[in-house]
């Protein structure tokens, strides 16, 4: 048994109800888990941090965490999703899909996401990535290999390969149209459950399982219906996105003459181990108040959580409407990343604004509130009372976030100076499961110029293979469209 002792011009412990600054405050862990939270500890130490001028604060809990090189950054300036091949052409799906990576590459990405996610003061992580370059879904034996990588790295994660039995896809008249195929969908639900059968509690506990069927547009009501019953046999959180797009509620309207939420409401999915990314698309296609509210009545007599993600639809012009009003409401919402960077701080920031102008009202929503998001908010969706938060028995998934750098300016009170000056790489230490993982910004072992060099190779690949799947299949130079046209050498200005 060995004991650390941190110690920091701010403590954020936890007091059984809520977070409390501890100025000058201390926290001692033994092994994995934290013994002490506030002044004066008595007993032996055997190891000594003082973090000095920083926040000493639990681990973020990332609930949609990027776990790949983002390729929805790619639509940021080059919209609508169908025309950069967000959705695939319809002749790509009849040809036959193929998996633009390889193993290594695979692998690679998890590895250097997981990196991401660690610099960015995120401790415990369900990671996502995109099913746009692969050939159907992700796989067991991949998964298995990520559980490895997570535990290497030393994030706690949960998860799941991600299945499903359907996809969108665009004709070449510019028909939206979906592409069915439910046996391979319900193969991919049985080797999740296989998953989480071999791998659940692997890793000392590090590794959990959870379920992630993608989008709810491409689920079968049969895939939903298993799914929701291994989750409840496997006691795991499962993750659904849904109520996140326009072709999503015509598609479900379609089929079922309702909305996304109505459905999982009569199936029976909602409940406390229940995710939900991302919430924007309330009440179907008949958006009437009384649906909206019915829809939100069940979210939070179900236990339901929603998982937010401030940045990643900020970008494409949408916000939650709203947190504050959804949270006041008594419904759980936690935080995710969800696109790069994997920085949670960017997004309380980008979460307090647009809430606040949604509301037209400055006093909607605290830099609090959102913090609160990232740590108690998340470990309740998970069920875990002994994550995001410093206090005796918690796991000691801390981390240091560092006060003195220049670019911070003044410091008006901690956690309101992080939120509105600072970002995920003001992080000096993180530790997780009591082991030092940042330490002084950096991960032993990482080669970051070779990494960051190998991503980019491996990006300018996925970039390039964007034609094949895009509607019409333009070049790539008419997909991606540059800032400002380029002038190169020897052309008349
Ligand atoms: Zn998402």
């Amino acid at each position: 048994m060995s004991t650390t002792r941190i110690t920091g011009r701010y403590v954020i412990g936890f007091d059984g109800t809520g977070h409390r600054l501890l100025e000058n405050g201390e926290v001692v862990y033994q092994d994995d888990r934290i013994i002490f939270c506030g002044f004066g500890y008595g007993g032996q130490v055997d190891h000594e941090i003082d973090a000095g001028n920083a926040i000493v604060g639990p681990g973020f809990i990332d609930l949609d965490a990027l776990a790949d090189l983002d390729s929805t950054v790619l639509a940021f300036d080059n919209g609508p999703a169908w025309r950069c091949g967000r959705v695939w052409a319809s002749s790509y799906v009849e040809q036959g899909p193929r998996e633009v990576y390889d193993r290594n590459d695979e692998d690679f990405m998890k590895r250097y996401a997981y990196a991401q996610l660690l610099h960015n003061g995120i401790t415990t992580a369900l990671p996502i990535t995109s099913l746009l370059y692969r050939e159907w879904a992700e796989t067991h034996d991949e998964f298995a290999r990520a559980s490895d990588i997570a535990a290497e790295m030393g994030l706690r994660v949960y998860l799941g390969p991600a299945y499903r039995t359907g996809l969108s896809m665009i004709r070449p008249d510019g028909r939206f149209d979906m592409h069915w195929d439910e046996a391979r969908g319900l193969q991919g639900l049985d080797d999740a459950i296989r998953f989480a059968q071999d791998y659940d509690n692997s890793h000392k506990g590090l590794v959990r399982a959870m379920l992630a069927p993608d989008r709810i547009e491409g689920c079968t009501q049969e895939l939903l219906e298993r799914t929701r019953d291994a989750s409840a046999a496997l006691q795991c959180p499962v993750r659904l996105h849904c109520c996140q797009s326009q072709l999503e509620v015509d598609t479900m309207e379609q089929r079922f003459g309702t909305s996304s939420l109505a459905l999982l409401q009569e199936i029976g999915f909602l409940g406390p181990r229940t995710l939900l990314p991302h919430g924007l698309f309330l009440g179907g296609a008949q958006a009437r108040r009384e649906n909206i509210e019915q829809e939100l009545d069940s979210l939070r007599d179900s236990g339901s959580t929603l998982v937010h993600c401030p940045i990643v639809f900020g970008r494409s012009g949408k916000a939650l409407n709203s947190f504050s009003r959804l949270r006041q409401r008594g419904i759980n919402i936690g935080l995710g990343t969800d696109t790069f960077p994997a920085d949670l701080i960017r997004n309380m920031h980008a979460g307090v604004m647009l809430n606040r102008v949604q509301e037209d009202n400055a006093q909607a929503v605290s830099a609090a509130d959102f913090y609160n998001a990232a740590t108690l908010d998340g470990a309740r969706a998970l069920g875990r009372e002994d994550l995001g938060r410093l206090a005796p028995g918690a796991k000691a998934d801390i981390t240091v976030f560092d006060l003195s750098g220049f670019h911070l300016g003044q410091r008006v009170d901690p956690i309101q100076t992080m939120v509105m000056n600072g970002s995920g790489s003001d992080f000096k230490t993180v530790i997780v499961d009591g082991r030092i993982r940042v330490e002084d910004y950096r991960i032993e072992g990482v080669p970051y110029a070779d990494w960051h060099r190998r991503a980019q190779d491996q990006y300018d690949r996925l970039r390039a293979s964007y034609p094949e799947r895009t509607h019409l299949h333009p070049p790539v130079e008419d997909i991606f469209t540059p800032s400002f046209a380029p002038l190169r050498a020897g052309e008349d200005q």
